[in-house]
């Protein structure tokens, strides 16, 4: 009998008045979920109570009811409010039957007066309740705080289920989920560490790629291919159990070289706007083959306001590259800065083909940069015409030695989306330019 593709399940409890009340962003549950299914298990709930002890006992219990593995994140603090210890250990008593006393730890005692001494404090005798743990729970060491987390395993209906209970500031929470949670879950049972590869695929629409590799997309396969999409970017995720049976349309017998088999399948349907084969930013994707190629970049940019720069200097070692750029919003800023010729604005307007051009023109001179790029667009709400609707954007690209061009995108959305989709279209058509490649159509592009 072949091993079937069945994922154990997990799911995720998220506990604090704060973030049900929206005064505080779940983060860690997003990063949670990621780790899980990197690991090979399917997440399949996402659930937040507020600091009751009476919902985080039953929502243990539930969510513990239908996955194999429970993380509860937050409520392990030291006051009245953190009440994780006291609704572990009642979620304990209605999934077992049996008293579960909470009992002091006498690691995390040690632990938590050390951590106290080493800071020259003396403890506060409140915080010896963190030293907590239901009976047959463990605690588990917390090296960046003082609260210990919990991990209980018990049988539910004849199943093996993992609950763990981890601290809420992110900083504590991730060690502790790398170092105790991680192993205890390797060591489940049918547990295969999945995968994943990407390709970013940019300026080509999800659905239209997802048709060109629907048959890699099927969720049985193995490798499986599934699409996210983001502010113009595609990314392929090729996601493969190492350890199960390769499924699929696929000549390879070994999931890795299956992997590779689907990986080239994308870049042959995706070719010509394929951005990366990492997951990373277009802007650390322009960054890196720029100084691979040993040239400079330069920006000039008008409706996204330094948009692009921004992106670039994100990037740690972004000097290795980028020169520099202006921030050129008035007509007269761009003839004096960048040298646009007042008879192009005149005769264009400021969003046309021609001062696009000029600016990446003027940019690259003036910075001494090998290539430039330029943005000048009507990024809305007001100031569309019937002739140039909000949305209308040019992008004009110098690369040494060569003429300049400028294309034309119309983008759709509020201001934001306007100015995020210019600017990450700016990055991908400098891209282009460094890699030689001759400009493929993109999604929002105007003949
Ligand atoms: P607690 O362990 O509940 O006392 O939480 C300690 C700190 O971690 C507080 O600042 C919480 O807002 C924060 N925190 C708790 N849960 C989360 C979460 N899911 N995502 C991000 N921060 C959190
Ligand atoms: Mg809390």
């Amino acid at each position: 009998m072949t091993k079937t593709l069945q994922r154990p399940l997990a799911a995720l409890l998220s506990i604090g008045d704060e973030l049900v009340l929206g005064e505080k962003l779940d983060t860690n549950s997003k990063w949670l979920a990621d780790r899980l299914g990197t690991l090979g298990l399917l997440v399949t709930e996402h659930r937040t109570v507020p600091d009751n002890l009476e919902k985080i006992a039953n929502s243990i219990v539930q969510l513990a009811g239908m996955a194999g593995v429970v993380i509860v994140g937050g409520g392990l603090g030291p006051t009245a409010d953190d009440l994780t210890r006291q609704g572990l250990a009642r979620a304990l008593v209605l999934t077992t039957g049996e008293p579960q006393p909470l009992v002091e730890d006498a690691d995390a005692v040690r632990a938590i007066r050390a951590r106290f001494e080493r800071a020259g404090r003396t403890m506060p005798e409140t915080n010896l309740v963190q030293a907590l743990r239901p009976a047959n729970a463990l605690s588990l060491p917390n090296p960046h705080g003082t609260a210990p987390g919990m991990l209980a395993r018990v049988d539910v209906a004849g199943r093996l289920r993992l609950i763990a209970c981890l601290p809420g500031p992110p900083r504590e929470m991730r060690p502790m989920f790398e170092d105790a949670i991680e192993p205890a879950i390797r060591s489940l049972p049918g547990v295969a560490r999945s995968e994943l590869r990407v390709v970013q695929v940019f300026g080509l629409g999800e659905s239209e790629l997802a048709s060109r590799i629907a048959d890699l997309m099927h969720r049985e396969n193995n490798p499986a291919v599934g699409t996210t999409a983001s502010s113009g970017m595609v990314t392929c995720r090729v996601r493969v159990e190492p350890t199960l049976p390769v499924r699929g349309p696929y000549d390879a017998t070994e999931p890795t070289q299956a992997v590779e088999e689907a990986l080239a399948s994308i870049g042959r349907v995706a070719k010509g706007y394929v951005a990366s084969r990492e997951n990373t930013t277009l802007a650390a994707t322009l960054l890196d083959e720029a100084v691979a190629a040993g040239l400079t970049i330069a920006t000039a940019e008008s409706c996204t306001g330094g948009l692009v720069g921004q992106l670039l200097t994100a990037e740690p070692g972004s000097s290795r590259a980028y020169a520099g750029g202006w921030v050129t919003y008035s007509n007269a800023m761009k003839e004096r800065e960048l040298g646009v010729p007042n008879a192009d604005l005149e005769a264009h307007g400021a969003v046309s083909s021609e001062v696009a051009r000029a600016m990446a023109v003027g940019a690259a001179d003036r910075a001494g940069a090998d290539v430039a790029l330029s943005i000048t667009g009507i990024a809305g709400p007001d100031g569309g015409t019937s002739e140039k609707p909000v949305g209308t954007v040019w992008i004009g690209c110098v690369k040494k030695g060569q003429p300049p061009v400028a294309r034309c995108f119309r983008f759709g959305g509020d201001r934001a989306a306007v100015r995020l989709w210019s600017a990450n279209t700016a990055l991908f058509i400098g891209l282009q330019a460094i890699r030689g490649q001759s400009g493929v159509p993109l999604l929002w592009e105007r003949p």
